[in-house]
């Protein structure tokens, strides 16, 4: 029986980069944590650190999201934990290369991961949440979710998800004490930037696009405390997303005819 009395913070893709600068956050912040990736060793180091720091309580999950046996239990913990408040849905892959040159795996994995895992656990967790009338979700997109590379087909569309899930739900919760904030990174230096990981290295970027994780996380939990839906941590003029909304919204409302439009009518 546990106990602590702190509310929990689920971070998954918390071995790495941003996920784990999210779970050293969240423990200065006062939650216990519960780590979900797939090297528990890493895992278990950041566990005794940050409870050594901070006094946190973690609970290391090691488990390959994308396979249907592990997701199932990762589901089964969160959706059993009353203490449950928070889930940083951050775990993610890329692999960025021309869909001609991917394999079928390249593009089941980041589907698997980036949607289906997400997807799932945001169920697991939303009844819990509900109950209790008090939860945040971060779902961690990125920039590509409104933009597509030559490269990028499948991880692209695999954020775009991400965007379009997370503001259909923000609409579902809007009115209760359940948050959902979308987090948008640009190039940030972690470990996706790799060979192995999404085909291109960190050092092949133009540096100075390149963010911290640790900026990255203070500025999207800086967003987070703004009580912002949607946060870009990178972009300096915020008007740009209120006037690219506008104008998502505006096509919307356009659609709502009936009729084709004129210049689809043949005299
Ligand atoms: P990262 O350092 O590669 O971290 C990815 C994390 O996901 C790792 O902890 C990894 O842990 C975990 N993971 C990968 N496959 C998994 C699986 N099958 N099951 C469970 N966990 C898995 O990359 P990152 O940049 O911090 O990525 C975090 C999020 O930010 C991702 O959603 C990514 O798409 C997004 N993002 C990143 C950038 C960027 O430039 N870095 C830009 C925009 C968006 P294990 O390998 O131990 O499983």
């Amino acid at each position: 029986m546990s106990t602590s009395s702190k509310k929990v913070a689920v971070v998954t893709g918390a071995s790495s980069g941003i996920g784990a600068v999210y779970a050293d956050r969240l423990a200065a912040r006062g939650h216990d944590l519960i780590l979900v990736a797939r090297r528990a060793e890493r895992l278990n180091a950041l566990a005794d650190r940050l409870s050594t720091a901070h006094g946190t309580q973690v609970q290391v999950l090691a488990a390959d999201l994308g396979n249907a046996a592990d997701l199932a239990k990762v589901e089964a913990v969160l959706a059993s934990n009353e203490r449950v408040q928070m889930l940083v849905n951050n775990a993610g892959l890329a692999r960025l290369r021309p869909l001609a040159q991917s394999s079928a795996d390249d593009s089941v994995s980041q589907i698997a991961l980036n949607i289906t895992a997400l997807t799932r656990l945001t169920q697991a967790v939303l009844p819990g949440l509900r109950a209790r009338n008090d939860g945040v979700i971060i779902n961690v997109a990125s920039v590509l979710a409104v933009h597509s590379l030559p490269i990028s087909a499948v991880y692209s569309g695999t954020k775009a998800y991400v965007l379009a899930f997370s503001r259909g739900l923000q609409e579902e919760l809007a009115n209760t004490g359940v948050k959902v904030q979308i987090v948008l990174p640009a190039s940030t230096a972690t470990e996706i930037w790799s060979e192995t990981v999404s085909g291109i290295p960190l050092a092949a970027l133009d540096q100075a696009s390149v963010m911290s994780a640790e900026d990255l996380v203070d500025a999207a939990l800086a967003g987070l405390d703004m009580g912002e839906p949607v946060t870009w941590p990178s972009v300096g003029d915020a008007g740009l997303w209120s006037s690219f909304d506008a104008a998502r919204s505006a096509l919307f409302a356009a659609t709502q005819t009936g009729t084709p439009a004129a210049r689809y009518q043949r005299a």
